[in-house]
């Protein structure tokens, strides 16, 4: 790809930009033929898969995982099914010129390696988010367990710990750590857990609440009491515990999954009242808002939509399956918000070879 290829692009999406009404971009229900910005790709529903397609284009506005997969050294050394089948999809939705597209390999590869979704019936996205990543780092972790074994020869600590990272943990692992606190003797223990996606609660005595209200709620310091109290180790009983949960280490990409709507007008989640001391000073806690995963009707007969800020044109885009909108960045507040996705840092010009 030359720049003389990139040019007409970019020139295209201006000259449209001012010759097409707002009110037909806001409202034209498919994108209109010819209308092709990389990274903007509906994709067919083939049968109750719109739970499938709303995941996808969430990872497929995850631009630096998309960077990753379609970088040369991972396709040339990954021989990986899920993740070759993934960077496929990616390829044609970034790079191809159809205004949408069908992702059967990437249903056929899904089905295949979870059978659980191997049927016509509505799905769990949130579930299926999960697992696609779960599948592509332990597809991945064999890449890099062949490439360390290349590279040093053997199996030393550093190896193994390099071998168990991947693209998929470095983007969307945080860790949380939880001090608890018994309330008779004042004895302290600290232990830590990993995790992909935070489920939050919703608070019950405010009617109109934010993300950051649930963030707090989530984060709140708790007392257990009753049949909640923990086995303190100093007392040798159960007795009253205080528990302060705080992110230890916050990931780059921040998956939240909302068990009720809530208000997500606001773009920004502020992280820092949540972290703990050893990252107080982390320079990024302002997490920013990229993708989200509608969710409308009742599980198991609803539907599922994404809205998908594109790190190309800046501006976000509606995926209902094959049918694409753009949208105003007002508009992207939803009543219908399953799970989001924000990013610690400001997605930077796609970097993609043949972009
Ligand atoms: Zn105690």
């Amino acid at each position: 790809a030359t720049k003389q290829q990139l040019m007409p692009r970019d020139n295209f999406h201006k000259s449209f930009q001012t010759k097409v009404s707002l009110t037909l971009l806001l409202y034209s229900a498919v994108r209109p033929h010819g209308w092709n910005r990389a990274g903007v790709c509906g994709l067919d529903n083939s049968g109750n898969s719109c739970y499938l397609n709303a995941v996808l284009q969430c990872l497929c506005s995850t631009l630096p995982l998309v960077e990753h997969l379609l970088s040369r050294d991972t396709r040339e050394e990954s021989k990986c099914r899920v993740a070759e089948t993934f960077a496929r999809l990616l390829e044609e939705m970034w790079l191809g010129s159809s205004s949408s597209c069908a992702p059967v390999e990437a249903r056929s590869v899904m089905c295949s390696i979870l059978p659980q979704f191997n049927n016509y019936s509505q799905q769990d996205a949130q579930e299926l988010l999960l697992f696609l990543l779960n599948a592509l780092h332990d597809d991945l972790k064999k890449v890099a367990a062949a490439r360390t074994r290349h590279v040093t020869g053997n199996r030393n600590r550093a190896a193994a710990a390099m071998e168990s990272t991947t693209i998929v943990s470095r983007l969307f692992e945080g860790q949380l750590g939880y001090v608890t606190l018994c309330m008779h003797c004042d004895h302290q223990t600290h232990r830590t857990q990993t995790f992909t996606v935070l489920s939050l609660p919703i608070p019950t005595d405010i009617i109109k609440c934010s993300i950051q209200d649930c963030l707090s709620l989530f984060f709140e310091q708790t007392l257990l009491t009753g049949v909640e109290q923990m086995l303190c180790s100093v007392c040798g009983l159960r007795r009253e515990t205080a528990v302060l949960t705080c992110l230890d280490k916050p990931p780059e990409i921040l998956m939240l999954h909302l068990k009720r709507w809530v208000d997500t007008k606001h773009p920004l989640l502020d992280l820092s009242p949540f972290l703990s001391s050893a990252v107080q000073n982390a320079s990024y806690s302002s997490y920013r808002l990229y993708a989200v995963v509608n969710h409308t009707g009742h599980l198991n007969v609803g539907h599922y939509t994404a809205l998908c800020h594109s790190a190309l044109t800046r501006s976000w885009h509606c995926f209902d399956d094959s049918a694409v909108r753009e949208v105003e960045d007002r508009l992207v507040q939803s009543a219908h918000a399953y799970v989001l996705l924000y990013s610690r840092r400001p997605f930077q010009k796609p970097k993609i070879h043949g972009l």
